[in-house]
Protein backbone atom coordinates (compact mmCIF):
# COMPACT_ATOMS: atom_id res chain seq x y z
CA UNK A 1 0.00 0.00 0.00
CA UNK A 2 1.16 3.70 -0.37
CA UNK A 3 0.46 6.92 0.35
CA UNK A 4 -0.34 9.60 -2.18
CA UNK A 5 -1.72 12.94 -1.77
CA UNK A 6 -4.00 14.62 -3.68
CA UNK A 7 -4.20 18.68 -4.72
CA UNK A 8 -6.68 19.72 -6.91
CA UNK A 9 -8.59 22.69 -7.60
CA UNK A 10 -11.72 22.53 -5.33
CA UNK A 11 -14.55 23.40 -7.24
CA UNK A 12 -16.77 20.49 -8.70
CA UNK A 13 -15.88 20.94 -11.94
CA UNK A 14 -12.23 19.72 -11.11
CA UNK A 15 -13.23 17.42 -8.16
CA UNK A 16 -16.04 15.35 -9.67
CA UNK A 17 -13.77 13.26 -11.98
CA UNK A 18 -11.54 12.34 -9.41
CA UNK A 19 -13.83 10.98 -7.23
CA UNK A 20 -14.04 7.89 -9.52
CA UNK A 21 -10.55 7.56 -9.53
CA UNK A 22 -10.00 7.82 -6.03
CA UNK A 23 -12.53 5.14 -5.15
CA UNK A 24 -10.58 2.72 -7.65
CA UNK A 25 -7.18 3.92 -6.23
CA UNK A 26 -8.64 3.23 -2.62
CA UNK A 27 -9.89 0.02 -3.43
CA UNK A 28 -7.06 -1.48 -4.97
CA UNK A 29 -5.14 -0.81 -1.30
CA UNK A 30 -3.92 2.88 -1.11
CA UNK A 31 -4.07 5.44 0.94
CA UNK A 32 -5.61 8.40 -0.64
CA UNK A 33 -5.37 12.16 1.44
CA UNK A 34 -7.00 14.78 -0.22
CA UNK A 35 -6.91 18.75 0.25
CA UNK A 36 -10.28 20.31 -0.23
CA UNK A 37 -12.45 22.62 1.29
CA UNK A 38 -15.14 21.54 4.27
CA UNK A 39 -18.52 21.36 2.16
CA UNK A 40 -16.69 18.54 -0.05
CA UNK A 41 -15.30 16.58 3.09
CA UNK A 42 -18.48 13.96 3.14
CA UNK A 43 -17.89 13.34 -0.73
CA UNK A 44 -14.54 12.78 -0.20
CA UNK A 45 -15.08 10.53 2.61
CA UNK A 46 -17.70 8.56 0.65
CA UNK A 47 -14.80 7.69 -2.18
CA UNK A 48 -12.67 6.56 1.11
CA UNK A 49 -10.10 8.77 1.04
CA UNK A 50 -9.19 10.97 4.19
CA UNK A 51 -10.23 14.86 3.90
CA UNK A 52 -8.18 17.51 5.08
CA UNK A 53 -9.05 20.84 4.76
CA UNK A 54 -7.01 23.94 3.50
CA UNK A 55 -6.63 26.47 6.24
CA UNK A 56 -7.35 29.09 3.81
CA UNK A 57 -10.20 28.29 2.45
CA UNK A 58 -11.75 32.04 1.45
CA UNK A 59 -8.20 32.41 -0.81
CA UNK A 60 -9.61 29.41 -2.80
CA UNK A 61 -12.58 30.52 -3.92
CA UNK A 62 -11.94 31.45 -7.55
CA UNK A 63 -13.16 35.56 -8.71
CA UNK A 64 -15.02 35.93 -11.65
CA UNK A 65 -11.93 35.87 -14.03
CA UNK A 66 -12.68 38.98 -15.94
CA UNK A 67 -9.04 38.42 -17.41
CA UNK A 68 -9.17 35.63 -19.53
CA UNK A 69 -7.07 32.74 -18.81
CA UNK A 70 -4.38 34.96 -17.64
CA UNK A 71 -6.73 35.75 -14.81
CA UNK A 72 -6.61 32.35 -14.13
CA UNK A 73 -3.03 32.63 -13.88
CA UNK A 74 -3.36 35.36 -10.95
CA UNK A 75 -6.03 33.30 -9.09
CA UNK A 76 -3.82 30.48 -9.12
CA UNK A 77 -0.66 32.41 -7.77
CA UNK A 78 -2.63 34.19 -5.14
CA UNK A 79 -4.00 30.87 -3.52
CA UNK A 80 -0.70 28.85 -4.19
CA UNK A 81 0.46 31.74 -1.99
CA UNK A 82 -1.96 31.20 0.51
CA UNK A 83 -1.78 27.74 0.87
CA UNK A 84 1.89 27.18 0.45
CA UNK A 85 3.17 27.17 4.41
CA UNK A 86 0.02 24.91 5.07
CA UNK A 87 0.92 22.09 2.41
CA UNK A 88 4.78 22.41 2.83
CA UNK A 89 4.64 21.72 6.51
CA UNK A 90 1.60 18.90 6.37
CA UNK A 91 2.61 17.46 3.24
CA UNK A 92 6.37 17.31 4.12
CA UNK A 93 4.92 15.38 7.70
CA UNK A 94 2.90 12.71 5.68
CA UNK A 95 6.02 12.35 3.28
CA UNK A 96 3.66 10.21 1.25
CA UNK A 97 4.77 8.05 -1.78
CA UNK A 98 3.44 10.67 -4.80
CA UNK A 99 0.98 13.37 -5.39
CA UNK A 100 -1.71 13.36 -7.90
CA UNK A 101 -2.01 16.54 -8.79
CA UNK A 102 -4.68 18.36 -11.22
CA UNK A 103 -2.72 19.76 -14.49
CA UNK A 104 -3.61 23.92 -12.98
CA UNK A 105 -2.84 23.08 -9.49
CA UNK A 106 -0.11 25.57 -9.63
CA UNK A 107 0.22 25.21 -5.18
CA UNK A 108 0.85 21.32 -6.37
CA UNK A 109 3.66 22.24 -8.93
CA UNK A 110 5.37 24.15 -6.33
CA UNK A 111 4.73 21.54 -3.21
CA UNK A 112 6.13 18.77 -5.53
CA UNK A 113 9.45 21.26 -6.49
CA UNK A 114 10.16 21.98 -2.62
CA UNK A 115 9.38 18.19 -1.57
CA UNK A 116 10.90 16.48 -4.32
CA UNK A 117 8.23 13.92 -4.37
CA UNK A 118 7.23 11.90 -7.13
CA UNK A 119 3.97 13.64 -8.97
CA UNK A 120 1.54 12.53 -11.22
CA UNK A 121 -0.78 15.17 -13.06
CA UNK A 122 -4.34 13.94 -13.40
CA UNK A 123 -6.50 16.73 -15.94
CA UNK A 124 -10.32 16.80 -16.44
CA UNK A 125 -9.17 20.25 -18.45
CA UNK A 126 -7.58 20.14 -21.66
CA UNK A 127 -3.59 20.89 -21.08
CA UNK A 128 -1.38 22.54 -23.15
CA UNK A 129 1.90 21.01 -24.59
CA UNK A 130 5.26 22.19 -23.46
CA UNK A 131 5.94 22.96 -26.64
CA UNK A 132 2.55 24.72 -27.87
CA UNK A 133 4.20 28.48 -28.60
CA UNK A 134 2.87 30.75 -26.35
CA UNK A 135 1.67 33.14 -29.57
CA UNK A 136 -0.58 30.15 -30.37
CA UNK A 137 -1.36 29.54 -26.70
CA UNK A 138 -2.17 33.17 -26.57
CA UNK A 139 -4.43 33.45 -29.96
CA UNK A 140 -6.47 30.52 -29.12
CA UNK A 141 -7.34 31.85 -25.27
CA UNK A 142 -7.78 35.24 -26.32
CA UNK A 143 -8.63 35.86 -30.45
CA UNK A 144 -12.59 35.22 -30.11
CA UNK A 145 -12.77 37.36 -26.77
CA UNK A 146 -13.25 41.26 -26.71
CA UNK A 147 -10.19 43.48 -25.98
CA UNK A 148 -10.87 44.63 -23.11
CA UNK A 149 -10.69 41.46 -21.74
CA UNK A 150 -7.07 41.10 -22.75
CA UNK A 151 -6.26 44.14 -21.33
CA UNK A 152 -7.41 42.58 -17.93
CA UNK A 153 -5.93 39.89 -18.71
CA UNK A 154 -2.46 41.72 -18.92
CA UNK A 155 -2.73 43.27 -15.51
CA UNK A 156 -3.89 39.96 -14.29
CA UNK A 157 -1.08 38.43 -16.01
CA UNK A 158 1.57 41.10 -14.13
CA UNK A 159 0.20 39.84 -11.46
CA UNK A 160 0.60 36.48 -11.65
CA UNK A 161 4.63 36.97 -12.16
CA UNK A 162 5.01 39.43 -9.30
CA UNK A 163 3.61 36.66 -6.71
CA UNK A 164 5.43 33.89 -8.47
CA UNK A 165 8.57 35.47 -8.23
CA UNK A 166 8.08 36.23 -4.84
CA UNK A 167 7.30 32.53 -4.26
CA UNK A 168 9.83 31.17 -6.09
CA UNK A 169 12.63 33.50 -4.36
CA UNK A 170 11.46 32.57 -1.50
CA UNK A 171 10.81 28.79 -2.05
CA UNK A 172 13.42 28.27 -3.93
CA UNK A 173 11.13 27.01 -7.21
CA UNK A 174 10.59 27.70 -10.59
CA UNK A 175 6.85 28.40 -11.66
CA UNK A 176 5.60 27.81 -14.75
CA UNK A 177 5.01 30.11 -17.57
CA UNK A 178 1.53 31.03 -19.54
CA UNK A 179 2.26 27.55 -21.66
CA UNK A 180 3.62 25.52 -18.87
CA UNK A 181 0.81 26.71 -16.38
CA UNK A 182 -2.06 24.72 -17.70
CA UNK A 183 -0.01 21.94 -17.87
CA UNK A 184 1.45 21.02 -14.65
CA UNK A 185 3.89 18.56 -16.85
CA UNK A 186 4.87 15.16 -15.43
CA UNK A 187 6.85 11.96 -16.26
CA UNK A 188 3.22 10.90 -15.94
CA UNK A 189 -0.22 12.73 -16.90
CA UNK A 190 -3.72 11.18 -17.36
CA UNK A 191 -5.99 13.19 -19.15
CA UNK A 192 -9.88 12.75 -19.00
CA UNK A 193 -10.29 12.91 -22.75
CA UNK A 194 -9.59 11.41 -25.35
CA UNK A 195 -6.74 12.43 -28.54
CA UNK A 196 -9.06 13.26 -30.97
CA UNK A 197 -11.06 15.68 -28.86
CA UNK A 198 -8.53 17.82 -27.32
CA UNK A 199 -6.84 20.51 -29.48
CA UNK A 200 -3.22 19.60 -30.51
CA UNK A 201 -4.18 16.45 -30.05
CA UNK A 202 -1.09 15.18 -32.60
CA UNK A 203 1.67 17.29 -30.02
CA UNK A 204 0.73 14.61 -27.87
CA UNK A 205 2.70 11.47 -28.92
CA UNK A 206 4.92 10.73 -26.28
CA UNK A 207 4.06 7.80 -23.39
CA UNK A 208 3.91 10.34 -20.74
CA UNK A 209 0.56 11.25 -22.31
CA UNK A 210 -2.23 8.69 -21.54
CA UNK A 211 -5.86 9.61 -22.74
CA UNK A 212 -8.37 7.68 -20.60
CA UNK A 213 -11.77 9.07 -21.77
CA UNK A 214 -13.67 11.18 -19.15
CA UNK A 215 -13.86 9.87 -15.63
CA UNK A 216 -17.74 9.84 -14.96
CA UNK A 217 -18.86 7.51 -12.44
CA UNK A 218 -22.06 7.25 -10.17
CA UNK A 219 -22.41 10.31 -8.12
CA UNK A 220 -21.80 9.73 -4.05
CA UNK A 221 -24.18 13.02 -3.99
CA UNK A 222 -28.11 12.27 -4.09
CA UNK A 223 -29.98 15.09 -5.80
CA UNK A 224 -33.77 15.33 -5.65
CA UNK A 225 -35.26 15.69 -9.07
CA UNK A 226 -38.91 15.34 -10.29
CA UNK A 227 -37.93 12.20 -12.92
CA UNK A 228 -41.99 11.22 -12.62
CA UNK A 229 -42.80 14.86 -14.63
CA UNK A 230 -40.89 13.85 -17.60
CA UNK A 231 -42.67 13.58 -20.42
CA UNK A 232 -42.41 11.61 -23.42
CA UNK A 233 -41.39 14.77 -25.98
CA UNK A 234 -37.46 15.04 -26.48
CA UNK A 235 -35.65 16.35 -23.88
CA UNK A 236 -33.68 19.70 -23.95
CA UNK A 237 -31.18 20.17 -20.63
CA UNK A 238 -29.77 23.93 -20.14
CA UNK A 239 -27.01 24.53 -17.89
CA UNK A 240 -23.96 27.22 -17.51
CA UNK A 241 -22.32 25.00 -15.06
CA UNK A 242 -21.45 25.47 -11.43
CA UNK A 243 -19.79 28.86 -11.39
CA UNK A 244 -20.54 31.38 -13.74
CA UNK A 245 -23.82 30.75 -14.07
CA UNK A 246 -25.49 34.12 -13.22
CA UNK A 247 -27.34 35.00 -16.54
CA UNK A 248 -30.57 35.82 -16.11
CA UNK A 249 -31.03 37.18 -19.48
CA UNK A 250 -29.52 33.82 -21.01
CA UNK A 251 -32.60 32.05 -18.88
CA UNK A 252 -35.35 34.20 -19.76
CA UNK A 253 -33.94 34.09 -23.33
CA UNK A 254 -34.48 30.20 -23.00
CA UNK A 255 -38.25 30.85 -21.58
CA UNK A 256 -38.96 32.93 -24.61
CA UNK A 257 -36.94 30.06 -27.34
CA UNK A 258 -38.57 27.42 -25.93
CA UNK A 259 -42.41 28.15 -24.54
CA UNK A 260 -45.34 26.83 -26.50
CA UNK A 261 -42.72 24.22 -28.49
CA UNK A 262 -43.14 20.54 -28.64
CA UNK A 263 -40.50 19.73 -25.77
CA UNK A 264 -39.83 19.60 -22.02
CA UNK A 265 -36.83 21.67 -20.75
CA UNK A 266 -34.76 21.09 -17.69
CA UNK A 267 -32.94 23.87 -17.06
CA UNK A 268 -29.91 23.96 -13.98
CA UNK A 269 -29.69 27.60 -13.01
CA UNK A 270 -27.02 27.64 -10.09
CA UNK A 271 -27.26 28.98 -6.93
CA UNK A 272 -26.54 32.63 -6.96
CA UNK A 273 -29.35 33.98 -9.39
CA UNK A 274 -31.37 36.58 -7.99
CA UNK A 275 -34.90 34.94 -8.38
CA UNK A 276 -36.46 38.10 -8.98
CA UNK A 277 -34.63 38.46 -12.12
CA UNK A 278 -36.26 35.73 -13.90
CA UNK A 279 -39.20 35.49 -15.69
CA UNK A 280 -42.34 33.02 -14.69
CA UNK A 281 -41.16 29.69 -16.34
CA UNK A 282 -43.37 28.27 -19.34
CA UNK A 283 -45.53 25.40 -18.11
CA UNK A 284 -42.80 22.87 -20.44
CA UNK A 285 -39.34 23.77 -18.05
CA UNK A 286 -38.63 22.50 -15.27
CA UNK A 287 -36.09 24.55 -13.16
CA UNK A 288 -33.74 23.85 -10.57
CA UNK A 289 -30.61 25.01 -8.85
CA UNK A 290 -28.97 21.99 -9.23
CA UNK A 291 -29.89 19.08 -11.09
CA UNK A 292 -28.69 15.15 -11.34
CA UNK A 293 -27.25 16.01 -14.44
CA UNK A 294 -25.63 12.23 -15.63
CA UNK A 295 -28.66 10.89 -15.14
CA UNK A 296 -30.74 13.80 -17.55
CA UNK A 297 -28.21 13.53 -19.67
CA UNK A 298 -28.87 9.87 -20.12
CA UNK A 299 -32.58 11.19 -21.23
CA UNK A 300 -31.43 14.65 -23.49
CA UNK A 301 -32.06 15.03 -27.15
CA UNK A 302 -29.95 17.87 -27.08
CA UNK A 303 -27.87 19.84 -24.18
CA UNK A 304 -27.60 23.51 -24.29
CA UNK A 305 -24.39 24.39 -22.17
CA UNK A 306 -21.25 26.82 -21.08
CA UNK A 307 -19.00 24.58 -22.59
CA UNK A 308 -17.60 23.07 -19.45
CA UNK A 309 -15.29 20.53 -20.12
CA UNK A 310 -17.14 17.82 -17.38
CA UNK A 311 -20.40 18.76 -18.98
CA UNK A 312 -19.60 18.53 -22.51
CA UNK A 313 -17.78 15.09 -21.79
CA UNK A 314 -20.57 13.74 -20.22
CA UNK A 315 -23.00 15.10 -22.78
CA UNK A 316 -20.78 13.18 -25.60
CA UNK A 317 -20.50 10.08 -23.80
CA UNK A 318 -23.70 9.64 -23.84
CA UNK A 319 -23.90 10.57 -27.47
CA UNK A 320 -25.60 13.83 -26.42
CA UNK A 321 -25.33 16.94 -29.04
CA UNK A 322 -24.49 20.08 -27.61
CA UNK A 323 -25.19 23.92 -28.03
CA UNK A 324 -22.21 25.68 -26.57
CA UNK A 325 -22.44 28.82 -25.40
CA UNK A 326 -19.16 29.87 -24.02
CA UNK A 327 -18.07 32.45 -21.72
CA UNK A 328 -14.90 31.85 -20.20
CA UNK A 329 -11.35 30.66 -20.70
CA UNK A 330 -11.74 26.85 -22.07
CA UNK A 331 -14.91 26.93 -22.51
CA UNK A 332 -14.11 28.53 -26.21
CA UNK A 333 -11.62 25.69 -26.66
CA UNK A 334 -13.76 22.84 -25.68
CA UNK A 335 -16.64 24.51 -28.35
CA UNK A 336 -13.91 24.68 -30.81
CA UNK A 337 -13.25 21.09 -30.64
CA UNK A 338 -17.17 20.31 -30.87
CA UNK A 339 -17.02 21.96 -33.79
CA UNK A 340 -14.36 20.52 -34.97
CA UNK A 341 -15.83 16.29 -34.47
CA UNK A 342 -18.70 17.89 -35.82
CA UNK A 343 -20.97 17.46 -32.47
CA UNK A 344 -22.84 20.27 -32.46
CA UNK A 345 -22.80 24.20 -32.57
CA UNK A 346 -21.68 27.05 -31.21
CA UNK A 347 -23.58 30.44 -30.62
CA UNK A 348 -21.59 33.47 -28.43
CA UNK A 349 -23.65 34.61 -25.21
CA UNK A 350 -24.17 37.98 -26.67
CA UNK A 351 -25.72 36.30 -29.90
CA UNK A 352 -27.81 33.85 -27.45
CA UNK A 353 -31.34 35.23 -28.33
CA UNK A 354 -34.61 33.46 -28.39
CA UNK A 355 -34.77 33.03 -32.01
CA UNK A 356 -31.37 31.99 -32.65
CA UNK A 357 -31.72 29.37 -29.46
CA UNK A 358 -34.73 27.94 -31.19
CA UNK A 359 -33.08 28.02 -34.36
CA UNK A 360 -29.90 26.31 -33.62
CA UNK A 361 -31.37 23.58 -31.20
CA UNK A 362 -33.73 22.56 -34.13
CA UNK A 363 -31.22 21.95 -36.08
CA UNK A 364 -29.42 19.88 -33.51
CA UNK A 365 -32.71 18.07 -32.97
CA UNK A 366 -33.48 17.05 -36.45
CA UNK A 367 -30.09 16.76 -38.34
CA UNK A 368 -28.82 13.17 -37.63
CA UNK A 369 -25.23 13.77 -38.29
CA UNK A 370 -24.79 15.96 -34.82
CA UNK A 371 -26.11 13.19 -32.67
CA UNK A 372 -24.08 10.41 -34.85
CA UNK A 373 -20.61 12.45 -34.36
CA UNK A 374 -21.89 12.90 -30.59
CA UNK A 375 -21.74 9.21 -30.39
CA UNK A 376 -18.64 8.46 -31.87
CA UNK A 377 -17.05 10.48 -29.59
CA UNK A 378 -18.61 8.95 -26.80
CA UNK A 379 -17.85 5.28 -28.41
CA UNK A 380 -13.92 6.95 -28.42
CA UNK A 381 -14.50 8.47 -25.17
CA UNK A 382 -15.48 4.99 -23.72
CA UNK A 383 -12.55 2.92 -25.06
CA UNK A 384 -10.22 5.37 -23.19
CA UNK A 385 -10.50 2.97 -20.03
CA UNK A 386 -11.65 5.89 -17.77
CA UNK A 387 -10.79 5.67 -13.85
CA UNK A 388 -10.01 2.13 -14.50
CA UNK A 389 -6.70 2.39 -16.90
CA UNK A 390 -5.97 5.92 -14.70
CA UNK A 391 -5.36 3.61 -11.92
CA UNK A 392 -3.96 0.91 -13.75
CA UNK A 393 -1.36 3.34 -15.10
CA UNK A 394 -0.49 5.01 -11.92
CA UNK A 395 -0.05 2.25 -10.03
CA UNK A 396 2.40 0.67 -12.92
CA UNK A 397 4.85 4.14 -12.92
CA UNK A 398 4.63 3.93 -9.22
CA UNK A 399 5.37 0.67 -8.56
CA UNK A 400 8.32 1.30 -11.53
CA UNK A 401 9.79 4.06 -9.35
CA UNK A 402 10.42 1.92 -5.95
N1 LIG B 1 -23.46 19.56 -12.56
C1 LIG B 1 -24.48 18.80 -12.06
N2 LIG B 1 -25.71 19.37 -11.94
C2 LIG B 1 -25.98 20.64 -12.32
C3 LIG B 1 -24.93 21.42 -12.85
C4 LIG B 1 -23.68 20.84 -12.98
O1 LIG B 1 -24.31 17.63 -11.71
O2 LIG B 1 -27.12 21.08 -12.17
C5 LIG B 1 -22.11 18.95 -12.66
C6 LIG B 1 -21.81 18.49 -14.07
O3 LIG B 1 -22.26 17.15 -14.25
C7 LIG B 1 -20.30 18.62 -14.16
C8 LIG B 1 -19.99 19.74 -13.19
O4 LIG B 1 -21.13 19.90 -12.35
O5 LIG B 1 -19.67 17.42 -13.73
C9 LIG B 1 -19.71 21.06 -13.90
O6 LIG B 1 -18.45 21.01 -14.43
P1 LIG B 1 -18.08 21.78 -15.77
O7 LIG B 1 -16.63 21.52 -16.03
O8 LIG B 1 -18.99 21.40 -16.86
O9 LIG B 1 -18.38 23.29 -15.45
P2 LIG B 1 -17.97 24.30 -14.27
O10 LIG B 1 -19.01 24.14 -13.23
O11 LIG B 1 -16.59 23.88 -13.79
O12 LIG B 1 -18.00 25.64 -14.94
Amino acid sequence: MSTTVMLVLPEKGHMNPTFALVAELVQRGERVIYYAVEPFRHVIESVGAEFRSYTNPAALIPPAHEGGLFSVMAYLATAAEAVLPQLIAEVGEIAPDYLLLDSMCLWGSLVQQVLQIPAITISSVFVTHPRLPAEDFIRLSYQQLPKEILLNGIQALHSYFEITQRLDHQYGTRSPNIVGAFANAQPLNILFTSHKFHPGGEMFYDDSYKFVGPSVAKRAESVEFPFEQLSAAPLIYISLGTIFNEQPDFYNACFAAFRNMPYQVVMSIGDKLDPSLLDAPPANFIVRSYVPQLEILQRTAVFITHGGMNSTSEALLYGVPVLVVPQHGDQFMVATQVLEVGAGRMIPMAQAGPEALRGLTTQLLFTPDFKANAQAMGAEFKAGGSYVRAADEILAYIKQQQ
